[in-house]
């Protein structure tokens, strides 16, 4: 989900996200070695779980196709999934494919299947609709750089010889990350509208249906959102802020409280819950209490660098987008209030 630079000169201009350097090892997490040999022999699940995210994918992708907007038409959108077997990234993408890493899209998924099961007490809402949330967050925020036409900037900066500043590459991650939370938003309000529209009793039990709905479901949307950034956060997140191309994962939390916030209005605590969702988390892993006090502190010591990514997207990045974005952008197109996107005069 960072722009990596390292590897851009050797990819014939194939532009990778999401380079996560696993340099850092906290209960082998980040390790690949001990990831591929838990692997070992399992060729069948592997498969099995790849199809699984083959056909999320195809829906995905289907699902993007019909909301675009007429807005830069030229702009083709089609993008091809495949899997390599490569730890020093995520997920990459250029504008014709996303390529994501084997092992850790695998890891993804077992350790999010896996939290749920062993809090299946308050995570019992089990149909399968939410395993997916993290791979989800991953494959919509890589559709965003594409969509929203960060590559296209991206490459035009560079053959105009424009410098493309740590800054300006945060505040599209930041773009891309709110992308893919309105699109997972989207998503889980259709499911909830759903069942809502086929339930026949009062209006006032419907209202509490729905919120009791909306809590089931993003809670989980929240903890799989928040898992998403844990498996590639590290305690050196904060360290040379200027020089990484990602912001560290817990403004990127941060940011993403303020991007559901305004989607989820005044419904849910979004905040309460993700303050919980990282408590239960850092329990489940067996966290020593100070290393979480210490990313605590450093959040606080740096959040005027959220503002930052905020202004600078706000103040110039956005503009630049909305000449590639082939959908609406907003502050620009819309705004939200009250929750609900409301359009602007400017098309
Ligand atoms: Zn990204």
């Amino acid at each position: 989900m960072g722009v990596s630079s390292d590897k851009n000169e050797d990819t014939n201009g194939e532009i990778f996200f999401l380079n996560t350097n696993f340099e850092i090892d906290i209960n082998n997490l980040y390790d690949e070695n001990s990831w591929y040999s838990s692997l070992k022999n399992r060729d069948e699940e592997i498969e099995g779980i790849k199809s699984l995210i083959i056909e999320e994918f195809n829906i995905i992708m289907e699902n993007t196709k019909k909301s675009l907007n007429d807005y830069n038409k030229n702009e083709k959108f089609d993008l091809s999934l495949t899997f390599l077997k490569d730890m020093h990234f995520v997920a990459c993408t250029s504008n014709s494919e996303i390529k994501l890493s084997e092992g850790l899209i695998i890891h993804y998924y077992n350790f999010f299947k896996g939290f749920l099961k062993a809090h299946h007490n308050s995570y019992d809402f089990d149909d399968g609709i939410v395993e997916m949330i993290p791979i989800k967050f991953i494959l919509y925020h890589e559709i965003g750089h594409v969509v929203h036409g960060h590559i296209k900037l991206l490459e035009n900066r560079k053959s105009n010889n424009e410098a493309i500043s740590t800054l300006d590459q945060k505040s599209l991650e930041y773009d891309a990350d709110a992308f893919a939370l309105s699109r997972i938003f989207d998503e889980y309000n259709g499911v909830i509208k759903n069942s809502i529209d086929n339930c026949n009793n009062s209006e006032e039990f419907k209202k509490g249906f729905e919120l009791m709905l909306l809590v089931l479901i993003f809670e989980k949307v929240i903890l799989g959102i928040v898992i998403a950034f844990f498996i590639i956060r590290k305690p050196d997140d904060f360290n040379k802020f200027d020089t990484k191309k990602h912001p560290p994962t817990f403004y990127r939390e941060v940011l993403a409280i303020e991007s559901l916030k305004s989607l989820l209005a005044s419904k849910i605590n979004v905040q309460k819950i993700f303050a919980d969702c990282e408590l239960t988390l850092t329990k489940y892993v067996g966290y020593d209490d100070s290393i979480m006090q210490k990313f605590v502190a450093d959040i606080l010591d740096n959040i005027v660098h959220v503002d930052d990514i905020i202004k600078n997207w706000n103040e110039r990045v956005k503009y630049e987008v909305k000449k590639y974005s082939r959908f609406p952008v907003e502050g620009i197109d819309f705004v939200f209030e009250d929750g609900k996107p409301v359009l602007k005069g400017t098309f």
